[in-house]
This record gives structure tokens, C-alpha cells and sequence, in this order.
């Protein structure tokens, strides 16, 4: 068997960044800490944070008053801070900038008066705050045949924005037949599919051509694990969306000669190399073994800063960062 590793796979920047802010918060304020909904989307990520004292909650009025919020990377609504300040919280904002950047290009288009379609998922935690921007001005726009119902015509302002985590085929489907329907449509000048998003699934698009199995490291409710699988499936090769190697199930691999590996990207690289170490233990000992490749398709370099509520807090007591 051969094991194709996707690079890039597993944390992006925004995910990194989100982690060791709230690694930084509990060295300067102690547990518990409060983080509004999963700091990212990933289990093993969230369960090693609530061993460590830190308080999941999907409601602002869960926190007692005076004590300390973090927002998590997928951004929130200004309704959100705004009962965060009222409750007298120490907010600390982990948004991704990338998310943030969607928030700003909402608030622009709503301030001149234009009606927005995101493009995204309904209920996801980042379409929530996208559309908490600015309430009212947003329809959520799902599937590209969701375009002919929209009831609108050709008098009205109207611009798009997307989930930064979308696939990208799918988006510029929904955003051509945005086009067809509303010539006067406007939108960003690049969409606001992230760096992230598109390098994993370019990365699974190339690979998966070689392979008959794709294992994508990711928690169910990740948008862009769950994406990355379905492109996987879309180029014809079956995919499996798990947690961890616990997950997997020997018979997928019947006929497999050559497995991708990838991870979404809010999945540690411990997930991957754990399912590595399984395949080797299983099929290791037959007379080909198990060959791993690392397979880079784009190279990455982008980082955050943490919030800076978060470095000016490290720097007045002068905590060593990471
Ligand atoms: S997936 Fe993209 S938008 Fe989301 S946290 Fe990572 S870099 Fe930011």
C-alpha cells in the first residue's frame, strides 16, 4: 500500500492563531475561561481544551458577568459583543481576519444600501456572524438552484459574499447563476473563499487521481473537512470524513492501493500520523508494506498575530510567548 500524506493538510493559520490565543488566555487569567461556541471545529481540539478548564457555551448569558470570553475563530455578531460589554466580560476576539475581512465587505455593502446573498451553510457558526453584520440586508443563498426562487428583479441593488470555507466549485456555480439571473450584481474582487480552503481541496484534487481510498482527518461539523471529502467523491474515489483512527474501518481498503491522506483545517497533524501508524501496523507486514509519501502540492506561509488585547496582556506582565 502507498500513503499519499495532502500538503497542505490540517491547521491553517486563522486555527493556529484561534488555539494559541486561548493557550495564552488560560496562562494570564486561569480557568475557568469561557469561549463563545467550539474555538474551532474539531473534537480533539475542543475536548483537550475542556480538560484544560475552558467552558464551551452558544450563548453570551452562560457566562457569568465579569468573567472572561474568548470569540472564537469563526467570527461573531456585533448583537454578540455588544451583551458581552453589557455583562461586563473580558472579550478577547480570535476571529480570523479572513472572516473579519467578510465581515467588513458586509458591513460596506449593507452601509450603501445593498441587498447581500452569502453563499454559504445554513446554521454554520461563521454565516451566523457574517449575517449578524448587518441583520436584515442578508439572504442565504445555498444551492445554485436556490437562485430562481430569490425575489428580487432587475431595479434592486444587489451584491454576494461567500463562507470562507466553501468548495470552490460549488461557489462559482451558485455565483455564475447569480450572474445569469442579476446582471447587476456585485461582489469582491476575489472571493472570500480562504487561502486554506482552496489549497487543501486543490491539494485532494490533484492527489486523489492516483489513489482508489481518501482518508480526510476532520470532525463532522467542519465546512471544509466535510468539502474536502466531497470533492474527493466527486472525482470518483470513495472518502471517509473521521475523527481519528479509531474511526476506521478495515474493509475500506479492499482493493486500495494507494490511500490519500489529508486533514481539514481545524484537524491536528497527531490525527494523521496516528492513522499512518494504523495502516502500518495493519497492512505493514505484508510482503510490499506500506510506502508514505509526503505529497505537497502548494506551499504555505501565512500567519496571524494574536489579538492584540491578548500580546499588550502577555507584554504588561511579561509572559513568555510561544
Ligand atoms: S479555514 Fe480559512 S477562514 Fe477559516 S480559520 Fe482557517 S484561514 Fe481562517
Amino acid at each position: 500500500m502507498k500513503i499519499l500524506l495532502a500538503g497542505p493538510r490540517g491547521f491553517c493559520a486563522g486555527v493556529n492563531m484561534a488555539i494559541e490565543t486561548l493557550e495564552t488566555a488560560i496562562r494570564l487569567y486561569g480557568t475557568p475561561i469561557y469561549v463563545f461556541h467550539e474555538i474551532v471545529h474539531n473534537k480533539h481540539v475542543v475536548d483537550r481544551f475542556e480538560r484544560e478548564g475552558a467552558v464551551f457555551v452558544n450563548a453570551v448569558d452562560e457566562v457569568p458577568e465579569g468573567a472572561t470570553l474568548l470569540f472564537s475563530a469563526h467570527g461573531v455578531a456585533p448583537e454578540v459583543r455588544r451583551v458581552a460589554n453589557e455583562r461586563r466580560l473580558r472579550a478577547i476576539d480570535a476571529t480570523c481576519p479572513l472572516v473579519t475581512k467578510v465581515h467588513l465587505e458586509a458591513i460596506r455593502y449593507a452601509k450603501q444600501n445593498y441587498h447581500i446573498f452569502l453563499i454559504g451553510h445554513e446554521g454554520h457558526d461563521e454565516v451566523i456572524g457574517t449575517m449578524g453584520q448587518a441583520p436584515g440586508a442578508f439572504t442565504l443563498v445555498e444551492t445554485a438552484e436556490d437562485v430562481a426562487a430569490l425575489p428580487f428583479g432587475p431595479e434592486d441593488k444587489l451584491a454576494y459574499l461567500t463562507q470562507t470555507t466553501l468548495s470552490v466549485d460549488d461557489a462559482s456555480r451558485i455565483i455564475n447563476a447569480l450572474k445569469d439571473r442579476f446582471p447587476q450584481l456585485v461582489g469582491p474582487p476575489k472571493d472570500d473563499i480562504c487561502y486554506a480552503t482552496q489549497n487543501r481541496q486543490e491539494a485532494v484534487r490533484r492527489l486523489s487521481q492516483e489513489a482508489q481510498l481518501v482518508l480526510v482527518l476532520g470532525s463532522q461539523n467542519s465546512s471544509n473537512s466535510q468539502r474536502l471529502a466531497e470533492l474527493a467523491r466527486e472525482q470518483g474515489v470513495p472518502a471517509h470524513l473521521i475523527d481519528g483512527a479509531d474511526e476506521i474501518d478495515p474493509a475500506w481498503f479492499t482493493g486500495s492501493e494507494t490511500v490519500v491522506i489529508t486533514a481539514g483545517a481545524s484537524a491536528p497533524e497527531r490525527v494523521v500520523q496516528d492513522c499512518v501508524a494504523w495502516l502500518q501496523q495493519r497492512f505493514g507486514t505484508t510482503a510490499t508494506g506500506v510506502t508514505v509519501e509526503e505529497r505537497t502540492v502548494r506551499e504555505e506561509d501565512v500567519y496571524f498575530p494574536l489579538p492584540k488585547e491578548i500580546r499588550s496582556a502577555a507584554a504588561a506582565v511579561q509572559l513568555p510567548m510561544g
